[in-house]
């Protein structure tokens, strides 16, 4: 189907979050002047996740500023906003989607931009009252209420969620204790290298980091009143907060008989293996031209841009996807930003001074640059992102001498 033909058609969004909302934008930006019907499980219209573990967590800031488009986007731009909408199945044959109720909505083009579900603790006890998750602003609203009336808090895992929450839970005065299975924070994006100063950073302000250790239970008459570790200990509380990671939202897309493997699979233009079917943001594992194999990415940076990329691709005028995965976290005073994907790698340069947290580090794979991070350093994200791009072998010795300007090292 050309241009032409779909541009009065319906093109239909399921899942109203950063991608859906980036991508219904972008059609519009890009002329398409057919229907667009965004639709979205949450009663809020589309928000940015970031600040629900930062300073909408602490209190710091109110939901306006974490709202994707002005409260007048969806009628100013005509797109069809439907809130506390779930798509129950997909009918890749028929074009049409089925929302609860039972109405059927025909598609010319679908976006799937369902996002992804935090993954369940499996132990005893886990469903007690006062065991948070935290992904919507509701997750946030409850979690926040429960840290503003102060105690212990356990944070079960050592990703970013439970790294940010502990964070800003213990900015507010909590006692906080993180446990995990890993050996270091962070350990499985990060690594080792890495782990070990953000282990540190949490340490200074007075996180106890229980590491290597499992949980085994959550323990309470009617609500978490401990949590029972894998080495025998229990540790008393008064909230709990599980970030284990996330789960990507697959069921539709199977049902329908697309191909699934760890998130919808996706060709570098982010089509899903059925005529007209996109997919975008944390729910994409889509093929990844300069890393030659399939990413999935689970940040706001993937959203924005592959959303706008799929809606692209919606209107016929799509490119590759080829951005570089990038990220960035804020805890305490410590901001960072990563960017790249290093899976393996032999040597970790630091460039800058570590004990005082301004640096950045490069994660080399036979010499060539596969991963930076900068911490308390800005600026230089595009010159990281060079230096991968380029996939050229780099000299050590000069990454890390930080007289060396970064640029002179990537080939232009
Ligand atoms: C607390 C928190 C902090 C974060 N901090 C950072 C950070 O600092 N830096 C960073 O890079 N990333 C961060 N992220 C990750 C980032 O928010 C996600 O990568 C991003 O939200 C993914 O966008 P998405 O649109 O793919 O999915 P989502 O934001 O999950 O949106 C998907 C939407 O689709 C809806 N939906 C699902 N199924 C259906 C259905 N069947 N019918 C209708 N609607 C449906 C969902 O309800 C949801 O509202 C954070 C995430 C969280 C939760």
């Amino acid at each position: 189907m050309g241009m032409t033909s779909t541009m009065s058609e319906t093109f239909v969004i399921v899942g109203a979050g950063l991608a859906g909302a980036k991508a219904a934008e972008t059609l519009r930006e890009e002329g398409f002047d057919g229907r667009v019907v965004l639709l979205g499980a949450e009663p809020h219209r589309p928000y940015e996740r970031p600040p629900l573990s930062k300073d909408y967590l602490r209190g710091e800031s109110a939901r306006d500023g974490a709202y994707v488009h002005p409260e007048d986007f969806a009628v100013e731009r005509a797109v069809e906003l439907r809130t506390s909408t779930t798509v129950r199945a997909l009918d890749l044959a028929a074009h049409e989607v089925t929302l609860d109720g039972g109405e059927r909505l025909g598609f010319a083009r679908l976006l799937l931009a369902p996002g992804a579900e935090p993954r369940r603790l499996q132990v005893p006890g886990a469903d007690l009252a006062g065991v948070h998750y935290l992904r919507t602003f509701d997750n946030a609203d409850a979690l926040r209420a429960a840290i503003e009336r102060g105690g212990r808090a356990v944070v079960i895992g050592a990703g970013w969620i439970g790294c940010e929450v502990a964070a800003s839970a213990r900015t507010k005065g909590m006692d906080v204790t993180m446990v995990a299975p890993e050996a270091v924070p962070l350990e499985r994006v990060l690594g080792r290298e890495l782990g070990d100063v953000y282990a540190a950073i949490h340490r200074d302000h007075g996180v106890q980091l229980l590491l290597e250790t499992g949980v085994e239970a959550i323990e309470g008459a009617a609500r978490a009143e401990r949590v029972r570790l894998s080495d025998g200990r229990t540790l008393d509380c008064d909230l709990v907060v599980v970030g284990i990671g996330v789960t990507p939202r697959t069921e539709l897309a199977a049902a329908a008989g697309l191909e699934v493997d760890d998130g919808v699979v996706a060709d570098e233009r982010l089509r899903a293996g059925a005529e007209g079917v996109f997919v975008a943001g944390d729910v994409a594992n889509a093929w990844h031209p300069l890393f030659g194999r399939r990413l999935r990415v689970e940040h706001w940076h993937n959203a924005i841009e592959q959303g706008a990329a799929a809606a692209r691709g919606m209107v016929g005028a799509g490119e590759p996807y080829d951005r570089i995965p990038y990220f960035f976290s804020d805890q305490y005073d410590v901001g960072m930003e990563y960017a790249g994907h290093a899976e393996r790698w032999d040597e970790v340069v630091f460039r800058g001074d570590v004990d005082t947290r301004e640096f950045v580090a490069f994660w080399l794979h036979q010499r060539r640059v596969v991963a930076g991070i900068n911490v308390n350093v800005w600026d230089v994200t595009d010159q990281i992102q060079a230096l991968i791009r380029a996939g050229t072998p780099v000299d050590a010795t000069r990454l890390r001498d930080p007289d060396v300007d970064l640029g002179s090292l990537a080939p232009a």
